[in-house]
């Protein structure tokens, strides 16, 4: 009998489904599945794998209530927030179903007579697709979606925490219209199934989201066999403060990119660097918003922050707390597990007087806790806001230009938001981060075309003789 893992309610325990817990030798059979059916998909013409797009993003608005709901449930995070999960997977899929009357390529002349050159995107094979849970539907379609267009086969590994998010996805997917074997799904865990799936031979591509500790461990096994990795790691993003900022809108930013999705978001604002000027004033109206925050279910309609994803999380959050103020950062609110119904509830904690360089600074908690840190200018700002590992997001509030576009020049991020917080990217601009949250790849826009495709250059000679590139066209006269 083959072994099974359970999808977990957060908000209750309650066990929503029993999943088969994928092994090698799975993933293997998916993997062969996706090759052969890649040699038809990457024949179908681009417009035509653009066309399920479309009809996929249609069905996903059908049942954005029915997912939406279901997010709630297995994932925890709130209704609104979940359907703007969703929302993301249709803007994405519409956007790359558009991709395939694009996906372009250059031509160029060449310098010799009679002879034409051209780059054209090829597919490459089969993409291996690994997942966090944090956006369930949204981070499949970030993958999915570009990767079908430019004629690849899938094999998805989804989070272990989210296995019903992803059949139901897959599901619609092959509702609209995706052949047989083009898209496949192994559920389990990443030791298992992931690790088999990162060193299968036969998948040239792994694209993955998660950890950075996860993520150094994917390059690896893919080392061996020069796979193509693209990276999308952790975050430490800071939100800067300045002295000529509109507080209130800096702590409205503050509360949705600190405290939405309970912090579980890669490009949460965990760090805040505040100008000494307005201080003061930050703490106390940062703690009166974060204490008017409701925790419950994500599906009843008064809840403002869910539960974590799971106890191991809860831990971990808890035990940054300990750390911050035995490193004697101030804890100003929370800092505590909330009791309620069963759910996996910690309160929206924040600390003041954070030194950028202590461990709840500089590490990612991936929960509902911020760290105040003072500065006295602009340039101790950036200077605080660039001293991590990471460089996802970034974020600056100031009524001046000049330095606004100073920000937007010298944080060190792959995103920088000016008067916004820290979150709220949009699926056709590049998505990603610079320095350890990732390798240079960036997913969405036309950049994720990049991450699916090979460039191939083709010369066409038409001059019917032989033409020598570099040699035959040595003497004519240099550009003056
Ligand atoms: P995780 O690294 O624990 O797991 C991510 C996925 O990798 C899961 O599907 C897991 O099963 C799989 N996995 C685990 N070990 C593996 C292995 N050895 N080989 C192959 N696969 C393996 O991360 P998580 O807890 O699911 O997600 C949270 C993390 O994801 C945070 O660090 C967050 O910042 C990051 N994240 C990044 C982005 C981004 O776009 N930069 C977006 C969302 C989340």
């Amino acid at each position: 009998m083959a072994e099974t893992f359970e999808s977990v309610a957060p908000a209750t325990g309650e066990v929503l489904a029993t999943f088969p817990r994928s092994t090698a030798a799975d993933v293997d059979r998916a993997v062969q599945a996706a090759k052969a059916a890649f040699e038809e998909w990457r024949l179908v013409p681009a417009p035509e794998r653009g066309n399920v797009l479309f009809r996929f993003a249609e069905l996903l608005r059908a049942h954005k209530d029915e997912l939406a709901d279901l997010m709630t449930r297995e994932m925890g995070k709130v209704k609104a927030e979940a359907g703007g999960d969703v929302q993301e997977a249709i803007d994405m899929s519409y956007y790359m179903g558009g991709e395939g009357r694009r996906l372009f390529g250059q031509t160029t002349p060449s310098e010799l007579r009679d002879k034409f050159m051209m780059s054209v995107r090829m597919p490459i094979g089969v993409v291996g697709a690994i997942t966090p849970w944090n956006f369930p539907i949204a981070i499949p379609s970030w993958k999915l979606a570009p990767a079908l267009v430019c004629g690849n086969a899938v094999v998805l590994k989804p989070a272990e925490d989210t296995p019903l998010l992803a059949q139901r996805f897959v599901e619609l997917l092959a509702e609209a219209g995706i052949p047989d074997g083009v898209v496949n799904v192994v559920h389990g865990f990443g030791e298992e199934a992931g690790d088999a799936l990162v060193r299968h031979p036969d998948v040239p591509v792994i694209s993955f989201t998660g950890s950075r500790e996860t993520g150094i461990a994917v390059t690896k096994a893919a080392a061996d066999r020069l796979k193509h990795v693209h990276l999308e790691l952790g975050g430490k993003n800071a939100i800067i403060v300045m002295d000529d900022a509109d507080v209130d809108l800096a702590v409205e930013g503050i509360v949705w990119s600190a405290f939405g999705t309970t912090g579980q978001r890669c490009t949460a604002a965990s760090r805040v660097i505040v100008h000494e000027a307005v201080y003061g004033e930050l703490q106390s109206k940062l703690v009166a918003a974060a204490e008017r925050l409701r925790l419950g279910p994500g599906w009843e309609d008064e809840t403002d922050v869910g539960p974590l994803i799971n106890r191991a999380a809860l831990e971990k959050v808890h035990s940054y707390t300990e750390i911050g103020k035995n490193e004697g950062a101030k804890l100003l609110t929370g800092g505590e597990p909330y009791a309620n119904g069963g759910g996996l509830y910690y309160r929206p904690t924040v600390f003041a007087d954070a030194e950028p360089d202590m461990r709840i600074a500089q590490e990612e908690i991936f929960g509902p806790t911020t760290a105040l840190i003072p500065v006295a200018g602009f340039d101790e700002a950036v200077a605080a806001a660039n001293a991590v590992r990471f460089g996802l997001s970034s974020s600056i509030y100031t009524r001046d230009v000049n330095r606004a576009f100073r920000a937007m020049r010298d944080l060190q991020t792959g995103i920088t938001y000016v008067n916004a917080g820290t979150t709220g990217a949009e699926v056709h601009l590049p998505f990603g981060g610079t320095k350890e949250t990732g390798n240079g790849h960036r997913e969405a826009g036309q950049a994720a075309l990049d991450v699916f495709t090979e460039w191939k250059s083709v010369y066409v000679d038409y001059s019917g003789k032989l033409q020598r590139a570099q040699i035959d066209n040595a003497e004519r006269p240099a550009p003056r």
